[in-house]
């Protein structure tokens, strides 16, 4: 294990970044807690570099992130005028990737591999500090996922990082991944990306392991939870995570039974439900079982099946893989028949 470079003090900013791998309702998960007094949801802040700043990506409030009365105060606050170089952070970032995860079972050579990253840990955790102050929230969410950039808050920077990790049935996850959507964050002129099964299982394994491997023994710091029981009982979970980073939550308004009321949000990136305002039910999406084809279902659970067995998911059986391999030959990897 990679020393941390910074000791966490009493009052370091409390960061809850929800991790694992994508399509796992972090978005949904992140914008109810942060619609609580003292919460800020501020969604997946690795990209807000890249596809808020550089691209002009939007804002949960409709400004372009730069334009936002809240970021792009903040960004002011922290950088002055003239804003920080987001070009150069974004190639900054791109030091220390998942391919480098590796390197952490190897200090000297993960610490050279962290000292790369120059200025943009704490060009991060200035902003982090700075929104904050503009906010006057205590607890920022983060819903980055990758499990690189937590370590790189963890290791480089003063906030006191808490990991939730959330996972999420891999057969919902895979069909997530094959739905044509567009973009909302780009004004639906482009549309979402999208993975084959294969992609999207490599995805699975690799954020998961990794987030276990570097967190789970983090007493303290590290908390796991299935999208499932979310949906099945959001106050409690919503409970059990603010006693988890030792804060109090208060969803009165905002949370009735299992109706959501969003509260008006600065969400920089995630997915386009960070958008929506009216009332929401928050049930199980069960859409994977009904509109997917068995195959890939199928091929996902087994695929799946010794990580999705490990969060409690019975995702194949042997009828399931005889079903798959009768299908392997007559389906592309993003589950359409083939002629
Ligand atoms: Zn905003």
């Amino acid at each position: 294990m990679v020393d941390r470079n910074c000791v966490v003090g009493a009052d370091a900013l409390k960061v809850l970044f929800i991790g694992g791998t994508g399509r796992t309702g972090s978005t949904l998960v992140d914008r109810l807690l942060g619609s609580a007094p003292g919460w800020f949801s501020g969604g997946e802040l690795a990209f807000l570099w890249r596809l808020g700043l550089l691209r002009g990506g939007l804002c949960a409030c409709g400004q372009k992130v730069a334009e936002c009365d809240v970021w792009g105060t903040a960004l002011e606050r922290a950088f002055g005028l003239d804003g920080a170089d987001a070009e150069r952070m974004v190639t900054l970032r791109q030091r220390f990737w998942s391919i480098h995860l590796p390197l952490m079972a190897v200090p000297p050579l993960a610490r050279r591999r962290f000292d790369r990253l120059e200025e943009y840990p704490s060009n991060v955790e200035q902003l982090y500090r700075s929104v904050m102050e503009v906010t006057g929230d205590r607890v920022l969410i983060d819903s980055s996922k990758d499990t690189h950039y937590s370590q790189i808050l963890r290791l480089r920077t003063d906030l006191d990082v808490y990991f939730l990790h959330l996972v999420r049935d891999p057969r919902a996850i895979s069909y997530s991944w094959t739905k044509l959507r567009p973009e909302a964050g780009f004004r639906g002129e482009v549309n979402m990306e999208r993975r084959n099964l294969l992609t999207s299982s490599t995805y699975f394994y690799v954020s998961d392991i990794a987030a276990e491997a570097l967190w789970r023994r983090d007493a303290g710091h590290y908390q796991i939870l299935r999208y499932e029981d979310f949906v099945a009982n959001p106050a409690a979970a919503c409970a059990r995570i603010a006693e988890f980073v030792g804060e109090e939550i208060d969803l009165t308004g905002v949370l009735e039974g299992n109706v959501f009321k969003p509260a008006p949000g600065h969400t920089t990136w995630g997915n386009p439900n960070r958008f929506e305002t009216a009332p929401t039910a928050i049930r199980a999406d069960d859409a994977w079982r009904s509109e997917q084809t068995r195959w890939r279902s199928a091929a996902a659970g087994a695929l799946n099946a010794p990580l999705g067995a490990r969060y409690g998911y019975g995702v194949t059986s042997g009828a399931r893989l005889r079903q798959m391999s009768r299908g392997l030959r007559r389906h592309d990897l993003m589950g359409h028949p083939v002629d």
